[in-house]
Parts: structure tokens; C-alpha cells; sequence
């Protein structure tokens, strides 16, 4: 579903490079944390995923795309694919819950009565049934992470990226957010979420891919988030012939 081979970038050249030779392969219906420092690269993996830009070497592999060959206009097309949420919510501040979901809808195309049918429907998903009128600013901050959640997932991408969306949150909190993730997850949808949160990362024991300074350090199955944890170690082995990700 998603693949780097071989991947760099670098932003600015008297800098390290954010990224060094990345491999990575999420299969479909995977769910992987992606971890590491500040600084590490991991939000620059999810802006080469969402194609906000472009690797300086190595190629991008995103729902059976070839990020270096499509087109400009191609692009919102792959973005339909993929549902974001990150650390500050970005909700529309002006409009309700329910606003919310369906200004998603609307910009899509989606007709009214499909509306009508789904964003009462995936705020139920996400746990907000009944706050459909809630303006932002009266959820509580998991209640907001929960709706823009509903925004990434009401269109039913193939894969959500979420880039420390437990950032902002307690940690009881915290653990909520990531199990409706995982809640997701679990009906098909790719998943890699940032954080640096190692409470979370434990509890989860889920696939940990870890950064470093621009590297991957560690690949792990079944992972804790110290590295005293065990686990196999980078990279496993790959046959691109059995590959699902290579799909047309
Ligand atoms: P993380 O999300 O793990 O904190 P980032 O991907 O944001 O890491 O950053 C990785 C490295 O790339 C950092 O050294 C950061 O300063 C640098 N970087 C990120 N975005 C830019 C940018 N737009 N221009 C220049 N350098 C950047
Ligand atoms: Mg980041």
C-alpha cells in the first residue's frame, strides 16, 4: 500500500539530509507507528506519502501509484486515498461537528442525501453521536481529535496517516484516539501513525518503525517502543513478485 525504496530528501544542502536511504513497506490493512525524535523525519514521510513533496532520490510507491510518474492533476485523486489527521485537529472552526464531516462531503461532490446518510453515520463511528451540533470549541479536546478523525475517514480512504495526533492529549485520552484508530484499522484501512509517545507505543504492541536522525534504526513486528524490547531487526525481507502494494 505504501513503499519507499531507497528514499532521500533533503531540504536544505548545508543541512543533514531529513531523510537517508529509506525503505520501508506498509502492506494493505497494516497498522504501524512511526517514531523517533524531533526532528527525525517522520512528518517528512507522511508529506512524501500525501505528495506535498517530492523525494531528491528514490522512489514512492502510494495505493498503486507511482508518485514519481503521476500527473499534477492526478494528485488530489491519490489524496482522496489517504485520510490525515494531525497533533492540532485543524477543524473548521466556524462550523459544527456535523458541518465538519459533511464540508468534506461537499467538496468531493458527494450528493446532499449521501450526506444526510454518512456524517451522522461517522460521527456515530468515531463516538460523537449526539455532538452533531457541537461547535469546536465546546468538544474537549479528544471529542475534537474524534472529529477530525470523521473528517480523514468519511470518505473511506485506503490509508490514514496520522502525525502525532496524540500530541495535544492526556494520556488517558491518548489511549482512546489510537484504539478508534486501531478500531479503523481493524475493518481494512492502512494505518501509520507519528508519535513519540513510548506509553502508547507499548501498550499497542503494533509493527514500530523507527527514525533516527534520517535512517531507519529498527523495523520491528510486534514492538515496545524501547529497543531493549527485542524484535527482529531492520528491514525484513521483501519478495516484490508477492507484493500486494504493486497492485495496478
Ligand atoms: P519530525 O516530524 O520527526 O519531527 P521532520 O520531518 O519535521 O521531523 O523534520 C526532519 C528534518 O527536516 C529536520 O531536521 C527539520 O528541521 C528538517 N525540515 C523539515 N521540514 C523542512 C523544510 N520545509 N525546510 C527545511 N528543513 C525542513
Ligand atoms: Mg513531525
Amino acid at each position: 500500500m505504501i513503499r519507499f525504496t531507497g528514499v532521500g530528501k533533503v531540504y536544505d544542502a548545508r543541512h543533514r539530509p531529513a531523510l537517508r536511504n529509506v525503505d520501508l513497506h506498509l502492506a494493505p490493512g497494516e497498522f504501524a507507528f512511526l517514531v523517533g525524535a524531533s526532528g527525525s523525519g517522520k512528518s517528512t514521510v507522511m508529506r512524501l506519502i500525501l505528495r506535498e513533496d517530492r523525494p531528491t532520490s528514490g522512489g514512492i510507491e502510494v495505493a498503486g501509484r507511482d508518485l514519481q510518474r503521476i500527473r499534477r492533476r492526478q494528485v488530489p485523486r491519490l489524496r482522496r486515498e489517504i485520510g490525515m489527521v494531525f497533533q492540532d485537529f485543524r477543524l473548521l472552526p466556524d462550523k459544527t461537528a456535523a458541518q465538519n464531516v459533511a464540508y468534506v462531503m461537499h467538496v468531493l461532490g458527494a450528493s446532499p442525501k449521501a450526506v444526510r446518510t454518512a456524517v451522522p453515520a461517522t460521527l456515530e463511528l468515531v463516538g460523537l453521536q449526539g455532538l452533531g451540533k457541537r461547535m469546536p470549541h465546546e468538544l474537549s479536546g479528544g471529542e475534537q481529535q474524534r472529529l477530525a478523525i470523521a473528517r480523514a475517514v468519511v470518505k473511506n480512504p485506503r490509508i490514514v496517516l496520522a502525525d502525532e495526533p496524540t500530541g495535544n492529549l492526556d494520556p488517558a485520552t491518548s489511549l482512546e484516539i489510537v484504539t478508534l484508530l486501531n478500531d479503523i484499522n481493524s475493518t481494512g484501512t492502512t494505518v501509520l501513525m507519528a508519535t513519540h509517545d513510548d506509553t502508547i507505543v507499548d501498550v499497542f504492541r503494533k509493527r514500530v518503525i523507527e527514525l533516527e536522525e534520517g535512517e531507519i534504526v529498527r523495523d520491528q513486528a510486534d514492538g515496545g517502543y524501547g529497543r531493549a524490547s527485542g524484535g527482529w531487526p531492520v528491514d525484513p525481507p521483501i519478495d516484490p513478485g508477492t507484493d500486494p502494494a504493486v497492485e495496478g
